[in-house]
């Protein structure tokens, strides 16, 4: 697979995300269809998912989760902070670290909560 055509896949991949994230309001099985498809060119071109969509894909149902529509996302802050994605379709759980820079700012505000675990 050359690298134009993977570049072009992962252009419509973006674009399918869009789309989805534009569509679960108003017609959910048809965002729910345009993940399905964003998955499958991904493994037809062997391309991974971007980075930034990846945690919108459910690792147990793969079906298409956003917060505040279909997921619960949690801050936990036990051993490294993280985030804790449910999806609403089938309750698995996710936990993404806290990238050292939103870590410091989320630091800033619980050091005093943290501590208190701690004790
Ligand atoms: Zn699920």
């Amino acid at each position: 697979m050359s690298a134009a055509k993977k570049r072009i896949a992962v252009e419509r991949i973006h674009k399918l995300f869009q789309l989805a994230q534009d569509m679960i309001h108003e017609d959910e099985e048809l965002a729910q269809r345009y993940i399905t498809i964003a998955r499958k060119i991904a493994m037809a071109v062997r391309v991974h998912i971007p980075k930034e969509h990846r945690w919108k894909i459910c690792r147990g149902c793969k079906k298409f989760i956003l917060p505040g529509v279909n997921c619960r996302v949690r801050i936990q802050h036990r051993r490294e902070p993280h985030r804790v994605i449910t999806c609403g379709y089938c309750g698995k759980q996710m936990r993404f670290p806290i990238k050292e820079k939103t870590k410091r700012a989320y630091a800033k505000n619980s050091t005093q909560s943290e501590e208190k675990a701690k004790r």
